[in-house]
């Protein structure tokens, strides 16, 4: 039974509410909130509440729960409010991290009330900033982080602060894994916000196609149980368009599978042009030829790195039936293409392999900018990518993590139709140091960008950047999403004011914070 009976208002009864909320306090309310944004920011002469009342509501949480606020310790409240991703950091009001469900839903209550805007963080890797913002309340969930596994029903449970590396170390005891993405800092919670593809997505779908339920705390503090049959259109709005949009997840229940006895990973490098090959080039005749892509088996996964005419590829296997492997790999690594093959690394688990494939410290702190687009099966669509890449050479990452289950599972979630059936995720990206490098760095992917948008109608919102101005699609809500006014729809019945937002977010074009709506007592 959900604990928050009794105590806090169901949505039903919200919505009502609403609408009584929406005549008596949008012009009252509103007067004194941020012009731009109709939440109370801390700026001058906005409504964010004294600091006599934000006191009085620290006091009520555990001791289980930090809260920083920016005139205490500022040194303190500025390291905590740098997001991983420290370029697209920005300051926050008040700072929360909540030890306890029960602080959380505090924390949104509170912030409900008092119109404030509340920005989730997990991990902070957001490529467009979608867990920062200015004069906000951050909730940092990284105290929500429990794991807890199930033998007899082979399910892990986990808190939303948990990353991927908490969980699949979690079940290595177990010889379980938990579908995932590939870094180990990043956290189910945003990932599975978008989608998440991993090293398993061939063989078992995507990450949301794992997920079995999801403890949701509404705008207000209310939770609710999410799954399949209850609450089933929130869970799969969350479950592929849910960044900081229809509420804040909890903790998550998925389903968990056999761990091979060992993982191994192969490095390998390609030419992609052979003078040896007269008919076709590496792409043609195998990574974007659909007959040869599905004759892989589907435990095999991977990244192609493509810069300057080479392919840099990185195999990932978790099979256990190694003379097929090499049968189906052998006319490829004894092609005129190949010019270097590593000897493979064995690995005895998933976390050990998410540790391995970590990106240096120095890349993720770097200046980035990426984009993606998924490549469909369609044999005349990839002929013409193939041919652009080996005439104009672009620097550019192809995962091929699709194809296999993730088609198979179309139905839960929102991602877009072209995630659930692309053979590879391309992602054009770049990334430098130097601050001044800006402006030529991101426009020296203009070549590429149109015929990335071109072959893609649909990108992985997850995998995207719009850098200032630039990039700023028209398009995203069909770019990123499945059915929008469907999830439109969903967003206005669980968070009536439009209290939870982000950018690109559904419903970001809408009013925001239209009104508290919150009870009068807890
Ligand atoms: C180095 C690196 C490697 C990556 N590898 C992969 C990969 O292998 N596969 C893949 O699919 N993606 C991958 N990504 C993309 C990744 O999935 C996204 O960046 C994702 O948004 C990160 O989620 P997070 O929770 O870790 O980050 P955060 O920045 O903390 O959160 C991301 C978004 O989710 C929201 N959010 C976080 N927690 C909650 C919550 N509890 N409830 C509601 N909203 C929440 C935040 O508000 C924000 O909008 C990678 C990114 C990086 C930087």
């Amino acid at each position: 039974m959900d604990s928050s009976r009794g105590r806090y208002f169901k949505p039903t009864r919200q919505c009502r509410l609403c609408r009584f909320a929406l005549i008596f306090c949008i012009a009252g309310a509103l007067r004194s909130a941020d012009a731009a944004t109709g939440f109370c920011i801390s700026a001058p002469g906005s409504c964010w509440p004294s600091a006599a009342r934000i006191r009085a509501w620290i006091s009520t949480l555990s001791n289980s729960t930090t809260v920083y606020t920016p005139d205490a310790e500022p040194n303190i409240f500025l390291s905590e409010a740098t997001a991983m991703n420290f370029l697209k950091s920005d300051f926050p009001g008040l700072i929360v991290v909540p030890g306890s469900e029960a602080d959380l839903r505090s924390a949104l209550y509170f912030a409900s009330k008092t119109r404030i805007r509340v920005v989730v963080r997990c991990s902070g890797h957001d490529f467009n900033g979608r867990s920062s913002g200015r004069g906000v309340m951050l909730i940092k969930t990284e105290r929500l982080n429990w794991t807890s596994y199930d033998a007899s029903s082979q399910t892990i449970s986990f808190g939303a602060g948990a990353n991927h590396e908490i969980v699949y170390t979690a079940l290595v005891p177990h010889n379980r894994m938990y579908v995932g993405g590939q870094s180990k800092t990043v956290c189910p919670a945003g990932c599975l916000a978008g989608g998440c593809h991993g090293l398993l997505s061939r063989q078992y779908g995507l990450g949301i196609d794992s997920i079995l339920e999801i403890r949701f705390a509404l705008f207000n503090g209310t939770i609710i149980t999410l799954n399949r049959t209850r609450y089933a259109d929130l869970f799969n709005a969350y479950l592929g368009a849910g960044q900081n949009s229809f509420g804040i997840a909890v903790s998550f229940k998925a389903q968990t599978y056999p761990a091979p006895p060992v993982i191994i990973m192969l490095d390998a490098e390609f030419v992609i042009n052979s003078p040896f090959v007269t008919s076709g080039n590496l792409l043609t005749n195998f990574f974007l030829n659909t007959t040869w892509f599905n004759e892989m088996p589907r435990q095999l996964s991977g990244t192609i790195n493509l810069d300057s005419g080479r392919a840099r590829v990185k195999f990932v296997y978790t099979g256990t039936d190694y003379d097929d492997l090499s049968a189906k790999l052998a006319p490829l690594l004894a092609s005129p293409f190949r010019s270097a093959v590593a000897e493979p690394q064995f690995f005895s688990n998933l976390a050990e392999m998410a540790l391995n494939m970590y990106p240096a410290e120095t890349e993720i702190w770097g200046r980035k900018y990426i984009t993606s687009g998924f490549l469909p099966p369609d044999q005349d669509t990839l002929d013409s990518v193939a041919s652009v890449i080996a005439t104009t050479n672009p620097y550019m990452w192809l995962w091929f993590v699709f194809g296999g289950a993730v088609p198979e599972k179309a139905g839960i979630g929102s991602v877009p139709d072209g995630m659930r059936y692309a053979m590879y995720e391309v992602l054009f990206g770049t990334h430098w140091f130097n601050p001044n490098d800006d402006r030529l760095r991101v426009e020296s992917l203009e070549p590429y960008l149109p015929l990335l948008y071109g072959i893609s109608p649909t990108s992985y919102s997850n995998e995207f950047t719009s850098w200032g101005s630039y990039n700023d699609i028209q398009d995203w809500k069909t770019r990123f999403f499945s059915n929008y006014s469907n999830l439109l729809a969903v967003k206005k019945k669980y968070d009536p004011c439009n209290l939870i937002t982000a950018t690109y977010a559904v419903g970001s074009d809408e009013p925001v914070a239209i009104c508290s709506c919150a009870p009068k007592s807890a």
